[in-house]
């Protein structure tokens, strides 16, 4: 009995210290449009990188023609290739090929690594050649997303700063990664220019904006989280006389590593933190992607089964970093059966926790729960930030100064992309919740999430194609 005293005593405590009260977000969301004004004021002036992309247009939807995409950011690389119609954002085909980067290539050479990709790259080209006639008086262009820390110097080149997510290939760090990639093109025998270096982001928000002209930021929350957005060019202070012909371009806020003092942080949250690879970065998305929300649930079970004995003898599964992933916890949080079944059987199979009363498994959806309504809440938290710095959320509007109530809120959209949000129900209505409550029903009428597939590749493929020496 007084087992199950202390257990509540935790669950109360974590419920407590993830509240997300509206009043606390719009703290967060402050804290972010701040940041973000001091990343793009000078260089590390904040958390908030704030990368230049050299991307100064978005597509229109009038692109032409057929463009190739390698997109490499983490577990897989995406091989794709898209024929755009030229009018009306038709995209008249696309190809998808995804293959998983061989382990040993993550840490081996330069070399190593992009031979992998070009041939991988000229079986894809090699195929379509049998059933299409490309034309060969035009040389294949590529768009290179590469979702890695870059410092970028032009539109197609840029230099790689350090390797995150598993990666380790010494010989790259401080090198022009499309040169890399270009050598790799030429050793293997494939004609192919790489016409844009993005990150994945700004795929998401190209392909966003080809087809909904106002599209103004994209968002990825999948196994990492990063954000996108287009910003006038004279906001982009550090950048001392930046002219571009449209007068904007897109930053790549990195925006994984923002911290506030107003984020809710748990005992579980400072734990994972220190045992992780890179204490201290990457705070906001400690918080809110995929790779982590599993990891933070096991830490209060864990917590629990040492406090108590309702899950039994403690399992050592439980003391096992990163064992229960992100989709086992929506599995559970979104168990629909009268006497949770699903829970019961992840618990087993995953934690290797013998069967629990029914209570038992009804807190750990509640500890489900909470961790993902932070998250996602947090998440819209930082949304509303963007659109705060670019006058978009409704407030500080030339209307509202004059007092009046007919506020104009121009149309709004997000793209947004990643497996927490497309795949996990519940994380998609605890976001929009939030963003409705922060915003006021009359704002957020006015924006609009729209869920992008493949933006990633198909985006940069895209972006090649708008940024085309042809056109
Ligand atoms: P990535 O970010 O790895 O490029 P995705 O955007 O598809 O790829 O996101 C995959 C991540 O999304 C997984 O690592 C997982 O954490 C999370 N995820 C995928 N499906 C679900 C799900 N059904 N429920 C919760 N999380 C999920």
């Amino acid at each position: 009995r007084r087992k199950w005293r202390s257990v509540v005593g935790v669950l109360r405590e974590l419920e407590e210290s993830c509240e997300t009260p509206v009043g606390r977000l719009r703290q967060v969301v402050d804290a972010m449009a701040v940041e973000m004004h001091a990343g793009l004021a000078s260089e590390g002036g904040s958390k908030l990188k704030m990368l230049l992309t050299f991307v100064d247009h978005l597509p229109t939807g009038s692109e032409v023609g057929t463009y190739y995409a390698l997109d490499l950011g983490g577990t897989n690389l995406r091989v794709v290739r898209v024929q755009l119609g030229g009018r009306s954002s038709s995209i008249l085909s696309k190809d998808v090929e995804l293959l998983p980067i061989p382990q040993h290539l993550m840490t081996s050479t330069s070399e190593d690594l992009f031979d992998f990709i070009a041939t991988t790259l000229k079986q894809f080209v090699e195929k379509e050649e049998n059933n299409s006639e490309f034309s060969s008086l035009r040389t294949r262009e590529l768009g290179f997303t590469f979702s890695f820390p870059v410092k970028q110097l032009s539109i197609r080149s840029g230099i790689l700063i350090r390797w995150t997510k598993g990666f380790a290939i010494d010989d790259m760090v401080g090198r022009e990664v499309v040169e890399c990639l270009q050598a790799g093109l030429a050793r293997n025998g494939l004609d192919m220019q790489v016409a844009v270096l993005v990150n994945d982001t700004v795929g998401t928000l190209a392909l966003g904006h080809y087809h909904d002209a106002d599209t103004v930021a994209a968002v990825i929350i999948g196994t990492g989280t990063n954000a996108s957005y287009l910003e006038r060019s004279d906001a982009i202070i550090k950048c001392q006389g930046l002219l571009t012909t449209s007068g904007g371009m897109v930053v790549n806020m990195e925006w994984g590593n923002f911290w506030s003092s107003h984020l809710p942080r748990t005992s579980y949250d400072i734990d994972l933190d220190g045992e992780s690879p890179n204490p201290n970065d990457q705070g906001f998305e400690k918080m809110i992607s995929g790779l982590y929300l599993g990891d933070i649930v096991r830490r209060v079970i864990l917590r629990m089964s040492q406090e108590s004995d309702i899950f039994g003898p403690l399992s050592p599964s439980l003391l096992v970093p990163f064992i229960l992933h992100t989709p086992f916890v929506s599995k559970m949080h979104e168990d629909d059966s009268p006497d949770l079944q699903e829970v019961a059987r992840i618990l087993k199979e995953k934690l290797e926790i013998p069967e629990v009363p029914l209570k038992v498994r009804k807190l750990v959806v509640r500890i489900c729960d909470v961790v993902t309504r932070r998250a996602a809440r947090l998440a819209a938290a930082g949304i509303v930030g963007i659109l705060k710095k670019i006058g978009r959320d409704g407030t500080g509007g030339i209307s509202s100064i004059r007092g009046r109530s007919d506020i104009k809120m121009r149309r709004t959209v997000v793209a947004i992309e990643g497996g927490l949000y497309t795949s996990y129900t519940m994380f998609r209505e605890y976001l929009h919740e939030a963003l409705n409550e922060i915003l006021g029903e009359d704002i957020a009428q006015h924006v609009i999430l729209k869920a992008t597939e493949d933006g990633s590749g198909v985006g940069a493929a895209i972006i090649a194609a708008s940024y085309s020496s042809y056109t």
